[in-house]
């Protein structure tokens, strides 16, 4: 069976802005003293300032804002759970609603691209210091990118052949456009930083050993949580991260299943959700353990899937995977009151409860820096571009320190 992924999601779902409509809707903004919306961004992306910029017709200055604050404005335009950062701390939310702050982004970054704005370059002037970072996700290339822009000389490595970590990987493209990540992370080449792709680094102080001043360890979480289900090691049954990179890597054009049942509540089950349904499948189900209120995805993503046709089924558990033939065939759930039972056909079933870390060797050595999914167990791109920022401030300290006490012997 050959499927084709659709790229239509919230292309159609939520049209872009033009100049014109853009500039309507930065209008609206109260320009805000001590804006709560700037303050309540993680990575420090400063809405406030951007809109303030394109209110008064300043389309490049509004951009430069977003790419110098964020690294990774693009991609956070599209995947940022705006309605519980941003837009929810607005002040015009008490009024009408919310600045479309994540729309506004959108339509500034696309401008970037557009124009060919250079927003942001690398000094002439190259600082002593190289540093390693492990993992080009977005944690690690923000780190990457932040001292790029201080003169260091920087190396990323990654185990997969192409950059952007869950970003390429883990995200369906239907919701983040792969050519968003790859022009936030041109941006970050353009810089000077090096890309060693397709090598996995399983110790720390291996590089250091190789002349690296300092390491960054942002590698990720793209180990599987051990399911202890019976039958989950069956043909058919998928990690999510497996499932969502196999249709990414044949664009779809692979049999993905035909009746899909997805375990899990977060967004990535919705990714996964999403990507089954656009790759043709008929049925598309997906049984959380606990109620839709205490669900982590965000509440677009799951109405987006059910206005799909995805059924959500809230307070189920796995028990038991049953195969014939060694393929899956039904999946037996029980309910949280402990009685409820149901038995469900299935072709595909697809875990996306969560990811564990693959284990690097060495982190607790000095000139060793983590951050991003590896250290804090997964959380938003958002968070991972703000724990990027943190950990190159605390790198170039480090560094710094280091220079000044070779100065001084
Ligand atoms: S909080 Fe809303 S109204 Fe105030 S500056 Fe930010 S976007 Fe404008």
């Amino acid at each position: 069976m050959s499927k084709v992924v659709k790229k239509e999601y919230l292309e159609e779902a939520v049209p872009g802005y033009n100049l014109r409509t853009a500039r309507e809707e930065a209008r609206r903004c109260l320009v805000c003293y001590d804006a709560p919306c700037s303050q309540a961004c993680p990575a420090g992306t400063d809405p406030a300032k951007f809109i303030r910029s394109l209110r008064f017709n300043n389309v490049k200055g509004a951009a430069e804002t977003i790419r110098k604050n964020n690294p990774f404005g693009g991609s956070c335009a599209k995947v940022c759970p705006y309605d519980q950062l941003c837009q929810e701390a607005c002040s015009r939310c008490g009024i009408d609603k919310p600045i479309e702050i994540g729309r506004l982004q959108s339509f500034l970054v696309e401008q970037e691209k557009a124009f060919d704005m250079k927003n942001i370059e690398a000094p002439a002037e190259k600082k002593a210091g190289k540093v390693a970072c492990i993992g080009a996700g977005p944690a690690s290339l923000t780190t990457a990118s932040q001292l790029a822009r201080q003169g260091y000389d920087v190396t990323v490595y990654d185990a997969e052949e192409k950059a952007g970590g869950m970003l390429t990987y883990g995200i369906v493209p239907a919701r983040l456009p792969q050519e968003t990540v790859d022009y936030d992370i041109k941006l970050i080449e353009d810089l000077g930083v090096k890309f060693v792709l397709g090598k996995k680094v399983e110790s720390a102080e291996a590089l250091k050993a190789e002349g690296y001043d300092a390491v960054f360890v942002g590698a990720g979480l793209w180990g599987p949580k051990t399911v202890d289900v019976p039958g989950a090691d069956a043909k058919g049954v998928y990690d999510a991260l497996d499932y969502l990179k196999k249709a990414r890597e044949t664009g779809g054009a692979c049999d993905l299943g035909n009746k899909v049942i997805v375990i899990g509540g977060g967004d990535v089950a919705m990714d996964c959700a999403a990507t089954a349904k656009l790759a043709g499948a008929d049925k598309v189900m997906i049984y959380y353990r606990r109620t839709i209120e205490e669900a982590p995805a965000e509440m677009a993503e799951i109405s987006y899937v059910q206005s799909m046709g995805v059924t959500i089924t809230t307070e189920f558990a796995p028990e038991e995977i049953l195969v014939q033939d060694g393929k899956v065939s039904f999946v037996r759930f029980k309910g949280r009151d402990g009685e409820s039972e149901a038995k469900v056909k299935a072709d595909t079933i697809v875990f996306a409860i969560g990811q564990a870390a693959d284990p690097i060797s060495g982190t607790d050595q000095e000139g060793i820096f983590m951050g991003g999914d590896f250290a804090n167990g997964g959380k938003t791109v958002v968070e991972a571009v703000k724990d990027g920022k943190e950990a190159a401030a605390a790198i170039i300290d480090y560094l710094e320190k280091k220079a000044g006490v070779k100065e001084c012997q």
